[in-house]
């Protein structure tokens, strides 16, 4: 399937995407006496499939309610067969999973993924495509997988089908695989076989041999067919001989009607048929290969065949089945598509410090950008008598843009003294005042909001300031999608790979219009009910200074930015 039903959780005070993915049973003691296995199983997949979703889709929260009583996190931990999927996951799983237990919540905070050092882009529980390394089939993870769609996509491998013809060699006694791949070519064109006959030939990259009874023998063909034809086909093609003892190198057969020759070469089609392929080729081929059954006789009476599978090299790549690999879209978690899957696989790595860069040079070079509208107007309706000068702002946090605050400080007499308050343990900081910062990433604006401002500041989260000309409770919502969406934007636009959560805290005037002093008040502070693990609140000078350049392409990207903030960062 490819949704999933897991819910995502709009009533939230986290400014995250927080999804819920039912019941789990936490704790590797209770995990281990988990009778249903099944159950252990699917859980296990309800938990590991949206921790890739939200990898992949900017980061955010997974939430489990736990399942058994008595549960602590510190006594009982989490559970090894979960801890395997997380490892599996991820290289490192403290660099992006924290984990959480509030009550019967279980949380999981998960990072967004970043390709600085893996160069790969997206986080994938199993690519389901196969590989032969000399005798076995092993499934690519994600490093391999990339690098084989690079060589596919670079060299052009399997454009180019046509065998060029080897060079002669003379008296020399040399063994080597592809000896092997023509005498199992012989193999598979010849009609009869001897019961018992010894072959010629073993086990190489392109030969595979299974011997099978004839119990099960459908089964156990649909069973291995597609990790065979995908690790052929992406492996410079093979045989696959069912009907073959590898162990006594000799032909053994399976007892067989006509009528279940039929069935195996029907089902095989229709298998193979149903395998999905990711081109980057205009030809688009199928999936190309021949199935045919050797006969083989004891003694004059036919008594058995030989299944053989030629499975010829593939211009892309073929996948046993579609990679386990999961997004959030249109609030669901949703498999991806081998075609999206493919693309965000070679998706060039976006240079986010080069693009920085390059903006400077830009900016300095050319004549300074558009300002907001909105600071256009107060730059052209103001004149110096009626600047309203103040002793605040503190030296330790910087306010931009000044005409801005002047403004608003000038107009709403409370304002300045509430910032004041607020920021009086912050020892260095950031605060940036917007008209709306819903306006300024994109969203819409909101008559009823003052205006904002975003606090960026050593030893805390960021924090975003939202004050409402009236009560309207429904403002919370708005406060929290203007930071997530922030969040967002800052991580997938910006660059920002580290972990990061951005508070809400919403004030409101009784007076309506204007925030005098005596007349604000406290609508909603997210710090008191979102808890964060401590690796997301502990803002550093470096994680500042980040977190600003981040926030500086993301402005810069939306051409929301304005030149005080320009020159306060860069
Ligand atoms: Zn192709």
């Amino acid at each position: 399937s490819r949704k999933m039903t897991i819910r995502v959780v709009l009533d939230t005070n986290y400014a995250e995407l927080v999804l819920d993915v039912g019941k789990v049973t936490f704790g590797e003691k209770n995990r281990k006496k988990m009778k249903d296995c099944q159950l252990r199983k699917k859980q296990n997949e309800n938990v590991s499939q949206p921790v890739v979703a939200l990898l992949n889709s900017g980061g955010v929260v997974c939430r489990a309610e736990i399942e058994n009583e008595n549960y602590s996190y510190e006594k009982d931990g989490i559970g090894l067969d979960l801890e395997n999927s997380f490892a599996n996951i991820v290289s490192f799983v403290s660099k992006y999973l924290d984990f959480m237990q509030q009550g019967k919540c279980f949380l999981i905070f998960v990072k967004s993924w970043s390709s600085e050092t893996s160069g790969l882009r997206i986080a994938t529980l199993s690519s389901n495509l196969y590989k032969r390394d000399i005798t076995s089939v092993k499934v690519m993870n994600a490093t391999a997988a990339l690098e084989f769609l690079k060589d596919r996509l670079e060299t052009g491998e399997g454009f180019s089908l046509i065998p060029k013809s080897p060079p002669k060699r003379y008296r020399f006694d040399v063994q080597e695989e592809s000896s092997m791949k023509a005498l199992a070519a012989d193999f598979f064109n010849r009609m009869q076989l001897r019961y018992r006959e010894k072959l010629t030939f073993t086990e190489s990259t392109h030969v595979e041999m299974k011997d099978y009874s004839t119990e099960k023998l459908l089964q156990r063909i649909k069973d291995i067919l597609p990790q065979y034809v995908s690790a052929f086909a992406n492996t410079r093609g093979g045989y696959l001989f069912i009907g073959l003892s590898e162990k006594n190198q000799e032909v053994t057969g399976f007892k067989a009607e006509k009528s279940d020759l039929d069935k195996i070469e029907k089902e095989i089609e229709q298998c193979i048929s149903k395998f999905p392929v990711y081109h980057f080729c205009i030809e688009m081929k199928k999936i190309n290969y021949s199935c045919k059954f050797l006969e083989v006789y004891d003694e004059g009476s036919l008594c058995g065949y030989v299944c053989a599978l030629k499975i010829e090299l593939f211009c892309c790549a073929v996948f046993a089945k579609k990679p386990n690999s999961w997004h959030v879209k249109d609030n669901q978690v949703m498999q991806l598509t081998v075609e999206e899957w493919g693309q965000l696989m070679l998706d060039p790595e976006p240079n986010f410090s080069r693009s920085f860069e390059e903006m400077n040079l830009q900016q300095s070079m050319l004549s300074p950008i558009p300002l907001d509208w909105s600071l256009y107007k107060y730059k052209n309706l103001e004149s110096q008598e009626q600047r309203y000068h103040l002793t605040v702002p503190s030296e330790k946090v910087t306010y931009v843009p000044e005409i801005l605050y002047e403004k608003l400080f000038s107009q709403h007499k409370g304002l300045a003294q509430l910032i004041h308050n607020e920021i009086g343990s912050v020892h260095q900081g950031t605060l940036i005042f917007s008209k709306s910062w819903s306006l300024d990433l994109g969203l819409q604006e909101n008559q009823k909001v003052i205006c904002d401002a975003l606090l960026i500041a050593q030893d805390r989260p960021p924090v975003l300031y939202t004050f409402l000309r009236e009560l309207n409770k429904e403002l919370k919502g708005y406060s929290i999608q203007t930071a997530l969406t922030l969040k967002k934007k800052l991580v997938k636009i910006g660059g920002y790979s580290g972990k990061v959560c951005v508070m809400t805290k919403i004030y409101w005037s009784e007076e309506s219009s204007t925030l005098t002093e005596g007349n604000i008040r406290l609508l909603h502070d997210s710090s008191l009910s979102a808890i964060y693990p401590k690796s997301y609140t502990l803002i550093t000078t470096q994680i500042m200074s980040d977190l600003k350049k981040a926030l500086f392409i993301v402005l810069k990207r939306l051409g929301t930015l304005n030149d005080q903030f320009d020159s306060e960062i860069s």
